[in-house]
């Protein structure tokens, strides 16, 4: 029999895996990474399965400006005032997990330009 793989971040917005949730609304997910690059490190997602931003279609398009917002709200709850945006989209630009996300990073200083 075929083996379905599910989607690690749909796992994580069921409930089925475990994660540290830091905010939820009906369209929306941010949890910590596992793996943290920088004292604060949290991850928003859509709950919506999508790959990449790549495969974004123009009616995705309103779910970005709800993940920015869902941002700003993680930041201001962490009392991040200088926080760092990131969207990696391709194995090569450094997208491991294939469900779009952002992650937000804060907690130290940043460089430019980003490796
Ligand atoms: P990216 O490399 O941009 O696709 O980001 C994927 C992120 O997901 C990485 O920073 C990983 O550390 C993080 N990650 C992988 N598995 C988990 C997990 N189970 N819970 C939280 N974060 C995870």
């Amino acid at each position: 029999m075929e083996e379905i793989k599910e989607c690690l971040f749909c796992a994580i917005a069921s409930g089925r895996v475990k994660a540290e949730v830091v905010y939820r609304d009906d369209e929306t997910l941010a949890f910590r990474d596992v793996d943290p690059k920088a004292p604060d490190h949290v991850l928003i997602i859509p709950l919506k399965h999508i790959a990449s931003v790549s495969e974004m279609s123009d009616e995705d398009a309103p779910l970005m400006g709800k993940i920015v917002n869902t941002a700003r709200k993680v930041a201001l709850e962490l009392s991040l005032e200088n926080y760092r945006l990131v969207i990696n989209n391709g194995k090569d630009a450094g997208q491991s997990v294939f469900h779009v996300h952002a992650h937000l990073l804060g907690g130290r200083l940043f460089g430019w330009p980003p490796g």
